[in-house]
């Protein structure tokens, strides 16, 4: 792929699949927080930038023509950055914006906007499972009496007497989280709307066995130049580009 200089902004699965396709001349950005491919034509870069100030600049001093998002729905920070960023040095901000799963009949979702009301939600339930990262490991000493979690996320951390850490990186197969509920008997799953393919079997195992989902909201996005749901349509409008 020639066109101009690419900023691909990563740290999903996606953006690893972009990745691939990318000639040497273009970036692949990534927070540092999960693993650093070593295979790749393009050249990966790691760390922040210094928030959108800084991003404006690396844009400017690599001659960068296109910021392409590729970040996590969640990650709300680095795409407010990248549109600031890219609107400022004058160069066009791609993104793709994943779908949000949507429920299905008889799915008993019940949505949340922040940790508050997540705990609100949650002070039915005895087993819940965490499935929305890192947060939960900050509140590991705030767990109500009645309560033991489980907490699946990316990284290690000791057990203690009232949680259950489990190190644990998708993709996630159906098959695997039947016999994890099945083991566990959680009553309740904890989740973001990710979207997506990789960690959507645990909604599935809920539906199965009748189980709620507390649900955290999506953050607000900013708009994008051109906005993308399937990586091959982005792949395909950045060989049309080409
Ligand atoms: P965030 O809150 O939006 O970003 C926090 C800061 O991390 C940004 O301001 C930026 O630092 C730096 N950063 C984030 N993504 C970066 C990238 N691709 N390249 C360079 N710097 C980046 O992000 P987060 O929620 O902590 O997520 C961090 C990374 O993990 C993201 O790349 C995201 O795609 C991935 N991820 C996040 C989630 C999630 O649930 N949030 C799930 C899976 C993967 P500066 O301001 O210094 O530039």
């Amino acid at each position: 792929m020639k066109m101009k200089r690419i900023l691909l902004l990563g740290g999903t699965g996606d953006a690893l699949r972009i990745a691939r396709q990318l000639g040497a001349e273009h970036v692949y950005s990534l927070a540092g927080l999960g693993k650093v491919p070593d295979d790749l034509a393009c050249s990966v870069r790691v760390g922040g930038f210094g928030g959108s100030e800084g991003m404006a600049r690396y844009i400017e001093g690599e001659d960068i023509g296109l910021v392409l998002d590729a970040t996590h729905p969640y990650a709300a920070q680095i795409s407010a950055n990248a549109a600031q960023a890219s609107r400022a040095a004058r160069v066009p901000y791609w993104a793709l914006r994943r779908p949000a799963w949507q429920p299905q009949d008889g799915d008993d979702w019940r949505m949340v906007g922040d940790w508050t009301e997540l705990t609100d939600a949650l002070a039915p339930f005895r087993k819940p499972l965490f499935t929305l990262g890192r947060e939960p490991l900050a509140h590991l000493d705030e767990i109500p009496p009645h309560q033991f979690w489980t907490v699946r996320c990316l990284d290690a951390h000791e057990d203690t007497p009232r949680a259950r850490i489990l190190a644990a990186r998708g993709p996630f197969t159906l098959e695997g989280e039947r016999a994890l509920f099945a083991l566990q008997a959680f009553d309740v799953v904890v989740s973001k709307n990710s979207g997506g393919n990789a960690t959507e079997a645990k909604l599935e195992v809920a539906r199965e066995r009748g189980l709620p989902v507390v649900m955290l909201r999506r953050p607000e996005l900013p708009a994008a130049d051109r906005e993308f749901e399937r990586v091959a349509d982005l792949l395909e409008a950045l060989q049309a580009a080409d």
